[in-house]
Order: C-alpha cells, then sequence, then structure tokens
C-alpha cells in the first residue's frame, strides 16, 4: 500500500532542504514550495475541466512519486513541488477532450466567447500577486518584472477577447450574374500549443487568447521548468466559466517532452501547432506536422542586432541597450545578442553602458525587491554564457566588465560586457541567451547591415541614430520581422510579434494573430 504524506513537509524535509529553506525562512523569499500561494498552486493535468485523476492537492501519493517530476527554484535549487509527468496517453486523452468541446465552442456567440475571455483576465488581474510569485518562484525573474508580466498576459486575453468580436469575412463582386460569392472565416480547429519557460505566463495566453477567441480549442504543454503557472493559469480558466475541454494543459518532463511533442503533433485530431522555444525543437514540431500537413505558427530563436550609429543620442542608447538586454537576465528570444557600434560614438557607448550595468543593475533573489537579475534557468544555461566569454576571450576580445559566475553561485551569472568582439566569435553567431553584452566595432552603415543580415535567423533588430533617412533605409534593409527605433522594449498586445528566416511562421499579438487560427472558407453561391 503506497504510503501518503502531506504535500506540505516540514521544514527541513528532503524537498524543502534546511540550508536552503531554514525554518522561519520568511514568505516574501518564496524560497519553497510551501510559500507558494495555495490557491492556485495546482500539479495535476488539467484535461477536459478536470485536474486528473483526481486533485490530489493535499496528499502527496509515494506510489504516485514515480510519475511526477521536480519543479526547482532556478535561484536555490529548491524543490517547489511535484507535478505529474504526462506522457502520449494523457497527450491523446487531452486531444480526445479538445475535440469533443470544439462544436459547442466553435458555436458559440463571439459575444460569449468574449465574455469568457474578459473574465478569465478579469481574474488574471484579481490573482496578480499570486501569479507572480509563482512566475518568480519558478522562473526566477525579479518580483517586478514578474508582475510586469502577469499583466502583458492578461492582456493577450483582454485585447482578444475584444478582437473575438471583430472576425469578419468578405464579399467578393460576382463573376457571373446568377451567382454570390462570399468568405467566411472559421476555426481551424484542435489547436497543440507548446511554450517555453522565459514568459510562463505570458507565451500561453499570447496563444491561447487567439485560439479561443477564433473558436478553437487547445491543449497545451508548457516547458518542463515552469508548469507552475500554467496551472495556475488552468484554475483561473475554470474559474471563469472557460468550458470544460476548451483548455486543457499537460505538464511533462523534458524526457517525456519528445513523446508528447509527437503525440500532439501527430494527431490526426489536430488541426494546428503553435511552438514557441528554440529553432532546433521547432524544426522538429515542422517534421512531424508535414505528414499530416497541419497548419502551423513558429517563433523560434533570434540573434537580434543592437545597432548604435554615430548619430545616436548615446545616453539614449545606453537605457535602451540597458532594458533590451538585461530584461529577464537576457534570457528573451528578443533580447539583443549583440551590439554593433560605430566606431565614433564606440567608447562613448562602451563606457557609458559598463557603467550604467554597475550603478543600476543588481543580482539576487528575484524576491529580493533590490534585484535588477535574477539567476539563469538553470545550469545548462549558465554554462552557455561561460562557453561563449571563453570563446571571446580566447580569440582576443576584452573583458570590460562582469565575465564570470556571479558570488551568490547557483544559477547566478555577472551582467557582462565584452569589446573587441569580431564575428567569428561564438556569441555573435549563436543565441547567448544570457547577460552578455558583446560588442562589435564598425566603420559604415554598410558594414553594420551587412552583419547583421548575415544571420540565418531574423526575429528583433534595434538601432539608435537621429537621422532620419538612416532611419527609414535602415529600417526597410533590416532582415527582421521587428524593428525598435530608438527604442528598446517593442513588444505590445497591439503589435505583431513575429520573425522571418530561420526564426519562424506566422505573427502573434494584434490584429493579425487570429488570422493563425482561422481558415478561409469561399462559399460560390449559384443558382440565382
Ligand atoms: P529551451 O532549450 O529553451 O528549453 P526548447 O525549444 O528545447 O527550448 O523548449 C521549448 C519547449 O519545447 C519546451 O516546452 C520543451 O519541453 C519543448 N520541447 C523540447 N523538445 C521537444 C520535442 N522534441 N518535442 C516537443 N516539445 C519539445
Amino acid at each position: 500500500m503506497a504510503s501518503r504524506l502531506p504535500l506540505r513537509p516540514p521544514w527541513g524535509w528532503a524537498w524543502c532542504p534546511a540550508p536552503l529553506c531554514p525554518p522561519g525562512c520568511p514568505p516574501s523569499r518564496g524560497l519553497c514550495g510551501a510559500h507558494l500561494p495555495a490557491a492556485l498552486l495546482r500539479t495535476r493535468p488539467f484535461v477536459g475541466g478536470q485536474w486528473m485523476p483526481a486533485d490530489q492537492a493535499l496528499t502527496f501519493d509515494l506510489a504516485q512519486a514515480r510519475a511526477t517530476f521536480p519543479v526547482l527554484s532556478p535561484g536555490t535549487g529548491a524543490h517547489l513541488a511535484r507535478v505529474s509527468d504526462c506522457g502520449a496517453a494523457e497527450a491523446r486523452a487531452a486531444v480526445t477532450a479538445a475535440w469533443q468541446a470544439r462544436p459547442a465552442w466553435h458555436r458559440a456567440s463571439a459575444q460569449e466567447r468574449s465574455r469568457l475571455l474578459r473574465r478569465w483576465f478579469d481574474l488574471m488581474i484579481q490573482n496578480k500577486d499570486d501569479l507572480a510569485k509563482i512566475i518568480t518562484a519558478e522562473n526566477g525573474k525579479p518580483l517586478k518584472e514578474a508582475h510586469g508580466e502577469v499583466l502583458y498576459a492578461a492582456q493577450f486575453l483582454e485585447w482578444f477577447s475584444e478582437e473575438a468580436r471583430r472576425i469578419y469575412g468578405d464579399i467578393i463582386s460576382t463573376p457571373a450574374q446568377n451567382r454570390r460569392n462570399l468568405v467566411l472565416k472559421q476555426p481551424v480547429g484542435v489547436a497543440a500549443i507548446i511554450t517555453p519557460w522565459n514568459f510562463p505566463s505570458a507565451m500561453i495566453t499570447r496563444k491561447v487568447g487567439a485560439a479561443l477567441a477564433a473558436g478553437c480549442t487547445v491543449v497545451v504543454k508548457p516547458a518542463e521548468d515552469t508548469p507552475l503557472s500554467a496551472l495556475a493559469l488552468a484554475e483561473l480558466a475554470s474559474q471563469a466559466g472557460i468550458p470544460a475541454g476548451v483548455f486543457n494543459v499537460i505538464p511533462c518532463s523534458r524526457p517525456k517532452a519528445k513523446e508528447v511533442g509527437e503525440a500532439l503533433c501527430t494527431h490526426p485530431l489536430v488541426a494546428k501547432i503553435s511552438f514557441t522555444g528554440s529553432t532546433a525543437t521547432g524544426k522538429i514540431l515542422l517534421r512531424y506536422a508535414a505528414d499530416s500537413v497541419k497548419k502551423v505558427s513558429m517563433e523560434l530563436g533570434g540573434l537580434a542586432p543592437f545597432i548604435v550609429f554615430d548619430s545616436a543620442d548615446v545616453d539614449q542608447a545606453v537605457a535602451g541597450a540597458l532594458a533590451a538586454k538585461f530584461r529577464n537576465s537576457g534570457q528573451t528570444c528578443v533580447c539583443p545578442n549583440h551590439f554593433l557600434v560605430q566606431k565614433g560614438i564606440h567608447d562613448a557607448f562602451v563606457g557609458k553602458l559598463s557603467g550604467a550595468m554597475k550603478a543600476q543593475l543588481r543580482v539576487g533573489s528575484g524576491f529580493d525587491e533590490a534585484t535588477t537579475q535574477g539567476p539563469l534557468i538553470n545550469e545548462k544555461a549558465v554554462e552557455k554564457v561561460e562557453k561563449h566569454v571563453r570563446d571571446a576571450l580566447s580569440k582576443g576580445a576584452t573583458l570590460v566588465t562582469g565575465g564570470k559566475r556571479h558570488e551568490s553561485g547557483g544559477n547566478f551569472y555577472e551582467p557582462t560586457v565584452l569589446s573587441d568582439v569580431s564575428t567569428d566569435m561564438l556569441c555573435s553567431r549563436e543565441e547567448t541567451f544570457g547577460p552578455l553584452a558583446p560588442v562589435i566595432k564598425f566603420d559604415t552603415e554598410e558594414e553594420a547591415l551587412a552583419i547583421a543580415n548575415a544571420a540565418d535567423v531574423g526575429l528583433a533588430g534595434y538601432f539608435y541614430s537621429q537621422d532620419p533617412a538612416q532611419i527609414w533605409r535602415v529600417a526597410e534593409q533590416l532582415e527582421v520581422g521587428m524593428v525598435g527605433v530608438n527604442e528598446g522594449l517593442l513588444s505590445a498586445v497591439e503589435c505583431p510579434f513575429g520573425g522571418v528566416k530561420q526564426s519562424g511562421l506566422g505573427r502573434e499579438g494584434s490584429k493579425y494573430g487570429l488570422d493563425e487560427y482561422l481558415e478561409v472558407k469561399y462559399v460560390c453561391y449559384g443558382g440565382l
């Protein structure tokens, strides 16, 4: 018989390690699962409106432990919770639930779908503090950033609750007297949604808001590092009255991701795949999709250039660089990967950037109010930054500031600037996804554009210039999906997010985001 232990163990028990979360650990630090908001802490898959098999939130069944995986705090390594480790069977069950819910959700009026999305938005806002704590606990980002993410995530539900009522067809002027030609927009069907850990909440609502507004039903597989935010969203969806089966969440560990991904992306009842993550995984999912010709949206890696021309306002460029590069400790797909700085302004920019970093960036626990830089997501992420720094220094780069693990240990890394960087270094060719700002000096606009456009990906690009003619030239010539001109933060729910080249397919957010979940149907009405 399986022994049953309380889910929230006494201090010092195995998965709440005493050195990390000692007796008296202040709740505001949120160091262990016991301090996560119980009202939103869910650990089971949410399928067909039920917590599967039954929500055992108050007990921890050792017999079930084999089918669970731990969620770790990136800041301390402490176990936050054990979450059900779903496999292909749960993925198929979730697709069936979404398929069954589909006709009624499609038939519901746009007003009804809009109302329910709006209610979900309202609940996110009511629970914003708890949602932010969960994000900081499992992702590590500073609580202030986590609050920002919750608002941004909620805004996608609000935006798409409004867009749900603005789905229009067309009537086309007739080529024959006895016919009328119409265009209807209809939901694609069941959407499989696979999301990353860097925005545990917003990457879900950006896709799901659009899908539900369009009349699709969904199965979400969240990232293994951050399933708790996804499950908290499911709890709120349920409270909002989103009908059973319309929104399903199946968490799984990294080793199970392939099995679950394959089950979802090859399932005959799944009509649409929407993925945000690495280009390598995106290509695997595209291959799965090919066999049954599914509609796909892919938001993949970037290699964002941040160009500072001689004509730039250097202080404005430094402020933009700080905001764009060090948000989420450099772990967003639109973070500048490398800085291209024209020779006339180069030394001033490098000096002011490193000065501002020392003055404004604070590494520490995301729960600490002074912190601006939380930990990286895991050890692998830290090793990648280390590798890029080592490679650059071995090829002649100069270390301006940072350059090593932070004294806090674990997954913390110092915000770093390298100068004298060249295009053959790893940090110029691969996405670092960490707090590293490598600076390449250039002579001419043509040279900067050639370096920026040499990448085989093109998500975001930034440049700073006060020359209007140059602004138009460069904005038009940068081979990316999104351009920040004298601006380091460009994401907004109203604006299209997405990339060109191997950065992906399709756009999210904005009025364009809905089209990803709609089919165009032509109706030829004859015999008139
Ligand atoms: P990262 O390296 O940043 O984790 P990934 O692209 O590997 O980026 O992960 C993004 C999402 O894709 C996560 O939810 C992860 O579990 C999922 N994933 C990774 N590999 C696969 C796979 N083979 N099939 C389906 N999903 C996958």
